[in-house]
């Protein structure tokens, strides 16, 4: 028999397989160029290991597949996190104080920019461009909401945009007005897109710098595999400046986005951008916007909210939507709904449901779900769908008393219906966890604890919101291992620690499957291997 290349040693090794394999104790995982090749136990890795094989022991360690998070924005998130972080800010003092902060910290003439803004911390009434312009002056500012979905700007930002000038291109929804004028409120992937394209953009050079430090960050926390939703701007020149300066510390797959204004010249274009691919980095699939979000308004539910908002689709036209779907399923290519009202996910479930008979047999996956009634639940296992859910998103922003934004935005059954994990799991769907970075932590330690408790896991007397959809601690595991490559349509790839399956090895010091939630958040992650190669060890961590 030929030797391995490589044999990694642990206390215990979870290979994560369906069946199970039928050895007592699994210890060890023999590697021969990429791929794995056996696993078993150190009695058995003797007979792997030869001359010239390199053993790695990692003790105490317990050994899981490489983590997957399946929605992330490493690259989109670049641009979403310049400037001052606001996210600690919670009450107008301090919002006030952060903006005051990024003002004094920006050149004159540069834009002040802000992320990370929560709904509740901007003084009453809410967000308007002239709160923003009395800490900023007349200098031109963009503070960006925490989900990504909308910013306000300040008046000569909007001037230098031009905003004023595309309010009827992009119509009342988008860009916010009152009997003053416009808000400042700006919504949605093409409203934010023409304030973007006003600001002076860093270097291709500079963002991959960025990339190479974020992925570094994002493999200390034990990811081996981030699936990026996104594909923007010049996000490829990125990744090859970014590969250029040596190997990327995880794998990225990353999906373009389809909006309703694609034709099918459109569409073709990101069928032939799924060629695309680097050493470390591949497009795979689309990602289209069913809806938007709840806190601002552009979800799309099936009865409006109690401000009257959050009933359209982001598609006008229905059944556009349902042929851009047949379209990339046709080529072979899988599509991310996002989709998280009701409404919106009973449409994709209709739609991903009639390509069935037709002869799919791809995973196409559903992101978000934020609120879901119960005859939907068993249609995602009937009709194949993915589940790719965020649990911080419920953690980290909702409140089990309903104070915050988003639950007040709903009817009280709509927000108990809010992030049903476990209900999903119980009906056989696939479920992927992940944690859409930048709009919460990229840290699966803490996505998997919080889903566990359905409340931030540090924080023992905080009321969980939603109880009965806590995950078990083999479940969450799952969300980042087996489910997450079958979202993905890569099950015998990735998420596995089998023959044949890709060496990504995530090594954490202390049992995943056995630790207490709150333990799992700081459990040091010892290494991670992408396709056998050592990508993370833990003596590299700056602590
Ligand atoms: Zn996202």
């Amino acid at each position: 028999m030929r030797y391995a290349d490589q044999v990694v040693l642990a206390r215990r090794v979870h290979p994560m397989t369906a069946d199970g394999p039928s050895y007592e104790v699994v210890e060890a995982v023999a590697i021969r160029g990429d791929r794995i090749t056996a696993v078993g136990s150190r009695a058995e890795a003797r007979g792997w290991i030869g001359p010239d094989t390199v053993v790695t022991d990692h003790g105490s360690g317990v050994i899981t597949p490489g983590l997957v998070d399946a929605h992330s924005h490493p690259i989109l998130g670049l641009r979403m996190t310049a400037g001052h972080d606001l996210s600690g800010a919670s009450s107008p003092a301090e919002l006030q104080a952060g903006l005051a902060a990024a003002a004094e910290a920006t050149a004159p003439g540069a834009w002040v920019q802000a992320w990370g803004l929560k709904p509740d911390a901007w003084p009453a009434p809410g967000p308007h461009r002239a709160w923003l312009d009395a800490i900023v002056g007349d200098r031109p500012a963009i503070v960006r909401f925490f989900d990504g979905h909308a910013v306000v700007a300040s008046t000569r930002a909007l001037e230098l945009a031009a905003t004023a000038d595309l309010v009827d291109v992009l119509g009342p929804g988008l860009v916010g007005r009152d009997a003053q004028g416009l808000t400042g409120v700006v919504r949605e992937p093409a409203g934010l897109a023409h304030l973007d394209e006003a600001i002076p953009q860093p270097s291709v050079h500079d963002e991959a710098a960025r990339l190479h430090d974020l992925l570094a960050a994002m493999a200390a926390t034990g990811l081996t595999t981030v699936h990026a939703l996104d594909l923007e701007g010049d996000a490829l020149a990125v990744l090859e400046a970014a590969e250029a300066r040596g190997p990327l510390p995880l794998r990225l797959l990353l999906s373009p986005w389809c909006g309703p204004e694609l034709d099918e010249d459109g569409w073709r274009e990101l069928l032939a951008l799924q060629q695309r691919s680097g050493e470390r980095w591949a497009v795979r699939g689309v990602k289209i916007f069913l809806d938007g979000t709840i806190d601002h308004g552009t979800a799309w539910l099936s009865r409006p909210d109690r401000w009257g908002q959050s009933d359209v689709s982001l598609w006008p036209d229905r059944d556009r939507y349902a042929a851009a779907l047949a379209f990339f399923d046709r080529h072979g290519v899988a599509t991310a709904t996002h989709a998280i009202g009701d409404a919106a996910v009973g449409r994709a479930l209709d739609v991903i449901g009639g390509l069935r008979p037709a002869g799919s047999t791809l995973v196409h996956r559903i992101e978000h779900i934020e609120t879901a009634p119960d005859h939907l639940l068993p249609r995602f296992a009937e009709v194949g769908a993915a589940a790719c859910m965020q649990p911080t998103h419920c953690t980290r922003y909702v409140t089990a008393d309903g104070s915050d934004n988003w639950s007040a935005r709903l009817p009280e059954h709509q927000a108990r219906q809010a992030w049903r994990t476990r209900d999903l799991r119980d009906l056989g769907a696939v479920v992927a966890l992940g944690s859409d970075w930048p709009i919460a932590h990229y840290d699966p330690r803490q996505v998997m604890a919080d889903a566990q408790e359905r409340r931030p896991a540090e924080l023992p007397d905080a009321a969980p919101v939603g109880p009965e959809q806590r995950l078990t601690a083999r479940m969450v595991l799952e969300g980042y291992t087996t489910h997450a490559a079958a979202a993905d349509g890569l099950s015998a790839e990735l998420g596995v620690l089998a023959p044949g399956a890709r060496a990504d090895l995530t090594v954490f010091a202390d049992d995943p499957l056995e630790l207490a939630p709150s333990a799992l958040l700081t459990c040091p992650v010892l290494a991670t291997y992408v396709g056998g190669e050592p990508a993370h060890r833990h003596t590299d961590l700056h602590r």
